[in-house]
């Protein structure tokens, strides 16, 4: 068993109230009104100063002890527009709406931490509680970071947590470096010119040019990126034609791309813009690009990840710490919060149990049994890296 034994009861006891009670009620981007409302409402009972309306529905909590350095924490608000089917007595009373990620769960472990440490105080200098909007897709922490966050709260390093139902509970997991992909996603614009079906060579066809698009595209990757990098090209809509008989005029072909590296990010970016002019000369149209920047990747750097992985350590012992995992191709906001300041993002166990659900599913539910160890984690820290 591991060390969370010093999360009072009664403290767990709300986490868990709160964990459910936000899981009940869902909100998503830029919408956490209620939950919002929970946070800072609880925040203000610990005698921590508040901060209400930062990044829209954003809620940062202040927590000074004498001078020393400063940490922020993130927890996430949001829920997905999804729909529940699960059948707990604490499911979603909101129609298409579910806390499908576990955020309900991180927003109870940070207010679990937060508690803990306003009543005992084991640090010296400031630790900042970071409660974010909009995680899933609208870049709520960006929009943080673009009102100030790190203005506001000036902090040396921020740290985020993300449950693992495909990690036995007890573990957590943490790779130096990029952990997480970067996620771009691209429009393409084909204008050709149409004509009769009967007589393409009084037009120039879009749909040909659209599908040596598709072709030509996947050369990015196959051809051009090397075995030991990696890129994900992929042409996700294909949209153009009406009818039988004729030769469409436009062809918009839309798709994503992720990639672990900076630099190989700017490679494939210009590639596809090569390509795209390229085709268009071959054929005589004109394809415009739209690619469009999303999340970067989280990368973790090394003496935040240090940290992190000695305070996990020190509740469930370093053969529990996986620092070795491969990044993960999906994305995560946080990422705009570590390229302001260092820090490190770790992923804790939530599995139970035979296959349990995985998340985004219809059936997740955050695992309450890791409550404790959640805040148990962020209170380690502190301690550690504000150490008394
Ligand atoms: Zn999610
Ligand atoms: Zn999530």
């Amino acid at each position: 068993m591991y060390r969370e034994t010093e999360i009072a009861e009664d403290t767990r006891a709300r986490m868990l109230a709160w964990r459910r009670d936000i899981h009940a009620h869902p909100e998503t981007a830029f919408e956490e009104h209620r939950t919002a409302n929970i946070v800072a409402q609880a925040l203000g009972l610990m005698d921590i100063s508040v901060h209400r309306g930062l990044g829209g529905t954003g809620v940062v909590g202040s927590l000074k002890n004498g001078e020393g350095p400063s940490i922020a924490l993130r927890a996430d608000l949001d829920a997905l527009n999804m729909q529940e089917l699960g059948n707990h007595e604490h499911k979603s009373t909101c129609n298409g709406k579910m806390h499908g990620c576990g955020h309900d769960g991180h927003t109870a472990m940070l207010l679990g931490a937060a508690e803990h440490l306003s009543r005992h105080k084991p640090f010296k200098g400031t630790v900042h509680f970071v409660f974010q909007p909009a995680e899933e897709n609208e870049g709520g922490g960006r929009k943080m970071v673009e009102e100030g966050l790190f203005d506001l709260f000036p902090a040396d390093a921020v740290y985020g947590m993300h449950n693992f139902p495909g990690v036995p509970r007890g573990q957590f997991m943490i790779r130096a470096g990029t952990m997480t992909a970067y996620l771009d996603t691209f429009e393409i614009r084909v204008t050709g010119k149409g004509c009769h079906g009967a007589m393409p060579e009084t037009g120039i066809d879009s749909v040909v040019i659209a599908a040596q698009l598709v072709n030509a595209l996947q050369t990015i990757v196959s051809r051009r990126t090397s075995a030991t990098e990696s890129a994900v090209v992929s042409v996700t809509q294909i949209h153009g034609g009406d009818t039988w008989n004729v030769v469409p005029e436009n062809v918009v072909l839309r798709g994503t791309v992720r990639t672990l590296d900076a630099a190989i990010q700017d490679n494939v970016e210009a590639m596809m813009g090569q390509i795209c002019a390229g085709v268009a000369q071959t054929n005589g149209a004109k394809i415009e690009l739209d690619y469009r920047r999303g999340y970067p990747g989280v990368v973790n750097t090394p003496g935040e990840t240090a940290a992190a992985v000695a305070a996990a350590a020190s509740l469930v012992g370093s053969e529990q710490v996986n620092t070795d995992i491969k990044p993960a191709m999906g994305s995560e906001d946080f990422a705009f919060m570590l390229q302001e300041r260092p820090g490190a993002y770790i992923g804790i166990g939530a599995g139970e149990g035979e296959n349990p659900p995985p998340l985004h599913n219809p059936y997740y539910d955050f695992n309450d049994a890791i409550l404790p160890l959640g805040a148990a984690y962020w209170v380690a820290l502190v301690k550690q890296q504000l150490a008394a």
